[in-house]
């Protein structure tokens, strides 16, 4: 089957660019939210974004125009039901997951492949809420969605082979460069990324070094583009506790802890950037 029509669910910050690759590789796309400002900000987002690669002569004038064309927004989750594909970006919250998926599988055909960008819920599971398990797969872009190259392409338990192959091939389409994954918590980004994240954070509380001591050793020892603590305050320190959370409850292994300076800093608010403070100041 070609994928001509791409339905998108959520347009926050995954959402809005995962959109834009889709328009400006060729597909129509339906850009679906429950927020109406949500969608006007994502358009907005979508625009600057393309206006960005542009001034860059990455595309040209009229490849902006024709991307923004092929993009509609609605408010309605039944605008999905002519789409061959759904890609899932809404809120990392297993019960809406779970019941958007449940509804998808009711509204759209039987040949429509259901994907999802969670980063921490399991394939298999929001899987087995349709079905059509074998037509659901993750397909897990990284922020910014634009820029990163990297899509891990994650296998439910039942994901049919054919279907994964061709999810592997739509994603070298887009331009970006797929990795195959089985479904394990965390996948291999979190899986890996988390840990070494919640370890500079032990490293902190038990007062080894000073953050910015701690983020240059892992920039200039082991040329990691950014430090850990730097990184943990972009992504929100609130998202990286829920998902170690999520590795220490599924995995079982108390190597997954926690760090409780990150619960505290959480209980604080002190959630990183979005929030204005967290290992740095932004205010
Ligand atoms: P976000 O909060 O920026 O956006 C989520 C959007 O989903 C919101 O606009 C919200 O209104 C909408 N939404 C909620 N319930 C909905 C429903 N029932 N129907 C339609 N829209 C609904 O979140 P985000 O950061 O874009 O994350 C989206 C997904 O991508 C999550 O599963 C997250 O784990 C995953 N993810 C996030 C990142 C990241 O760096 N932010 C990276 C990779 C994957």
């Amino acid at each position: 089957m070609e994928i001509k029509q791409v339905a998108v669910i959520g347009s926050g910050t995954m959402g809005n660019g995962i959109a834009h690759v889709f328009a400006a590789n060729g597909y129509n796309v339906n850009l679906i939210d429950i927020s109406a400002s949500a969608l006007e900000k994502a358009m907005a987002t979508i625009e600057k974004n393309l206006q960005r690669q542009v001034k860059k002569e990455f595309i040209s004038a009229d490849d902006l125009k024709n991307a923004l064309a092929r993009i509609q927004t609605s408010s309605e989750l039944k605008s999905a039901a002519n789409a061959q594909l759904v890609v899932e970006a809404a809120s990392e919250n297993s019960s809406v997951k779970k019941d958007l998926f449940k509804q998808l599988d009711n509204l759209c055909s039987a040949e429509t492949i259901l994907a999802t960008n969670t980063s921490s819920i399991s394939i298999t599971e929001i899987a087995a809420a349709t079905s059509r398990p074998e037509k659901v797969i993750g397909m897990h872009f990284f922020n910014p969605v634009p820029m990163m190259k990297l899509v891990e392409v994650i296998r439910g338990l039942a994901t049919d082979d054919v279907l994964f192959e061709s999810i592997m091939e739509l994603s070298r389409k887009l331009g970006k460069e797929p990795v195959a994954v089985n479904d394990f918590p965390g996948f291999v980004s979190n899986r890996v990324l988390m840990p070494m994240i919640n370890e500079a954070i032990f490293c902190v509380m038990e007062g080894v070094a000073e953050p910015e001591a701690i983020d240059t050793v892992m920039k200039l020892g082991m040329a990691h583009p950014m430090g850990p603590l730097v990184l943990a305050d972009f992504i929100g320190l609130d998202v990286c506790l829920h998902i170690m959370e999520v590795l220490h409850t599924q995995l079982g292994d108390d190597k997954y802890r926690p760090c409780p300076l990150l619960r505290k800093m959480v209980a604080a608010g002190h959630m990183g950037r979005k929030s204005g403070r967290g290992f740095y100041d932004y205010s």
